[in-house]
Order: structure tokens, then sequence, then C-alpha cells
């Protein structure tokens, strides 16, 4: 692949920056709050505390582009 890796990844309506994400949730969020919006959605850390939650299709997209753009799909990290 000679396409440079993006460096950012769509997440719900947003365009994040790759390097703002300290981490990525395997499953999906459930706090059992009924006002809660993010039932059933992922969770996306982002540096200074803030959190987006997103679709699974969010979710993977997010971890793939952080892959490649820590060096490819062949690095484990
Ligand atoms: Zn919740």
């Amino acid at each position: 692949m000679n396409e440079r890796p993006a460096i950012t990844c769509r997440i719900d309506d947003k365009h994040v920056p790759l390097y703002n994400i300290l981490w990525i949730a395997e499953t999906p969020h459930f706090c059992g709050d009924e006002e809660c919006t993010a039932e059933g959605l992922y969770e996306i850390r982002l540096a200074l505390g803030e959190s987006l939650y997103g679709s699974r299709r969010d979710r993977d997209g997010a971890v793939s582009a952080l892959q490649q753009w820590r060096g490819g799909d062949e690095t484990e990290w």
C-alpha cells in the first residue's frame, strides 16, 4: 500500500486525530442508566479526559486506522 496512512478517523460525525486517542473499548458500553445515550456503543477515550462513543463500525475503523498509523498491520502493540 503506497497511500500514506490517514491521521484522522471518523467517530460518529467527527473526524478525530489519531494522536488524540488514548484507548478504544473492546466491548460496548453498558451502564444501565436510562438517560444514557451511549448504551451499546464503543467508547473511544481521548486525551484531556474526553470520550466519544461510536458504532462498532466506527470502532473497527478507528482501530485499523491506528494500527496502520503506527506502522502497519503486522505491528502488535
Ligand atoms: Zn451509559
